[in-house]
């Protein structure tokens, strides 16, 4: 892979109408697929930096994670080996391997299933990286999901091209929808904007866990409050990777506008901005397509095979 050759940056933005609701998006499912959306954007760092003692980039989190595979790719540009530990394996994903985890393996990824390891010892995934794998100069550590301040530098390139963009457009205000997991984007999108342009607000909802887990995780990314983004709060609880109907429907609905979007976090994240734009759409909206398609290929079957019956 040809790093120069890569689209890494300067998404375009589409307006799409959805709902009756004139909406512009973000197109970050654009920047190259090897290394896309989101995931991209929070590690643009460690393709930027030197890095020159790494030989080693060490993750965990779920063996379908987009960061996965994200993790895997930029491993794989960089010349370094991926560890990705996880806390186990489902059948299911070693009999048909395919999505995140099958992409993964294809670049080389090494993941380790740490339910087969000896030396466990009741150690969460985090807990026996930390002791066993962290702390040596050859390797580069990422907490899960890239929550950490070396996301920032990404995604303070992001909310440059969104300034820039709305400047073009000559738009005075501007709010910015995103479905957050961490929160580690919309936390560092509005810390970005407080900076640049304070006209534009970032909104968001919780897809992993409620709001208060969101907030928590916000304090410990920043104490700063003005680093928060604003949460809205959907009028009944989702449990993250589960399936709903009314996710599906807005799914199917979504790509009407011609754009596919992802089957995990833009669900929910769309019917938020909906019901956002339903109390007070009078300044123009964008919606950051985080990317994150590769993951439709394991939920879209399940989703299939719940609602459709096949
Ligand atoms: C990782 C991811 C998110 C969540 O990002 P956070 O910074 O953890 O909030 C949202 N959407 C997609 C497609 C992702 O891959």
């Amino acid at each position: 892979m040809n790093e120069a050759l890569m689209q890494l940056s300067h998404t375009p933005v589409d307006k799409v109408t959805i709902a009756g609701f004139d909406v512009f998006v973000k197109r970050d499912d654009q920047l190259h697929p090897a290394f896309s959306g989101n995931k991209a954007r929070k590690f643009a760092y460690f393709l930027a930096q030197p890095f020159t003692q790494v030989n080693k980039l060490v993750g965990y989190g779920s063996p379908q994670a987009n960061s996965l595979y994200s993790m895997a790719a930029l491993a794989k540009m960089r010349g370094w080996q991926l560890d990705f530990y996880v806390d186990h394996i489902a059948e299911q994903i070693l009999k048909q391997p395919a999505g995140n985890y099958a992409a993964a393996i294809a670049h080389g990824a090494n993941v380790i299933d740490l339910s087969q390891q000896d030396d466990r010892n009741d150690l969460s995934t985090r807990g026996y990286i930390e002791r066993h794998v962290a702390g040596d100069d050859t390797v580069l550590y990422v907490p899960e999901g890239g929550r950490c301040e070396y996301a920032e530098y990404g995604l303070f390139q992001l909310a440059r091209e969104i300034v820039d963009w709305k400047q073009q457009q000559q738009l005075s205000q501007l709010n910015v929808f995103l479905p957050s997991g961490t929160g580690t984007t919309a936390l560092f999108l509005t810390r970005s904007f407080a900076q640049l342009d304070e006209s534009i607000k970032v909104l968001t909802c919780a897809v992993v866990g409620g709001d208060d887990y969101l907030t928590s995780q916000f304090y410990e990314l920043s104490s700063d409050c003005n680093d928060h983004p604003q949460i809205i709060t959907p009028p009944k609880r989702y449990h993250f990777g589960k399936l709903y109907r009314e996710f599906y429907q807005h799914w199917l609905e979504l790509n009407q506008s011609g754009i596919e979007f992802e089957l995990l976090y833009d669900p929910l994240g769309w019917m938020m901005c909906k019901q956002y734009l339903q109390q007070s759409s009078d300044e123009p909206m964008l919606y950051l397509h985080q990317g994150g398609l590769l993951g439709n290929e394991t939920m879209l079957p399940r989703y299939k095979r719940k609602f459709d019956g096949n």
